[in-house]
């Protein structure tokens, strides 16, 4: 196990620190992985976290990952729902007279009709909470986050498809979840890559 702090300096600054929500929900995360003892700090930087548009400008044109705080927001007015998906890795295929080529396996694949859902999501970093981004969900999230699987979904009508839509945002549009976020250069666009719970106070 690592040294408890004594120092009362170090504490009373902690204590300053501590009124900062965004450190203390990182420094809670420590404290409790480490079996509720503060191990020994070496060094010690606060940085402000940066809303997903100061990623985006930071890194110009290089693709990159990353959990950010965001909402989800489901738009009925977004058609693209689904699409035909490679079965090995659950990415986009391209379709060419009943053959499918995967351009991520790289290869010839079978192929599925699966979840290529269109969302919103909404920078809950940004100082108005208004920032929003376009984002993609694939299969298991989709299929996760909406409750239904993308064969039975696609057989519903497009009124019974909206009226889904609408009932999960009115029970999750609210909702801050960290997102693992994949940013494709390409589409311009964030890849949902899973969708964790975020810790709370
Ligand atoms: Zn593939």
């Amino acid at each position: 196990m690592g040294n408890i702090i004594q120092n009362e300096q170090f504490k009373e600054r902690l204590q300053e620190l501590l009124q900062n929500k965004k450190f203390k929900r990182t420094l809670k995360i420590i404290y409790k992985e480490n079996q509720k003892q503060l191990l020994s700090v070496q060094s010690c930087q606060i940085i402000d976290q940066l809303t997903l548009q100061q990623c985006l400008d930071l890194k110009k044109g290089i693709p990159f990952v990353l959990e950010h705080q965001c909402k989800i927001l489901l738009d009925i007015k977004e058609k693209q729902r689904y699409c035909y998906l490679c079965t090995l890795c659950n990415k986009k295929v391209k379709r060419d007279r009943g053959n499918s080529f995967c351009p991520t396996c790289n290869e010839q694949t079978q192929y599925k009709l699966g979840y290529c859902l269109k969302v919103k999501i909404v920078d809950a970093i940004s100082e108005d909470n208004q920032n929003t981004h376009k984002a993609i969900m694939f299969e298991e999230t989709a299929n996760n986050y909406l409750g239904i699987e993308a064969n039975d979904f696609s057989n519903q009508s497009h009124d019974s498809q909206n009226e889904h839509f609408i009932s999960i945002n009115d029970q999750k549009s609210h909702i801050v979840h960290l997102l693992k976020l994949q940013y494709n250069l390409q589409n311009e666009n964030f890849i949902i890559n899973k969708i964790l719970p975020l810790i709370t106070e």
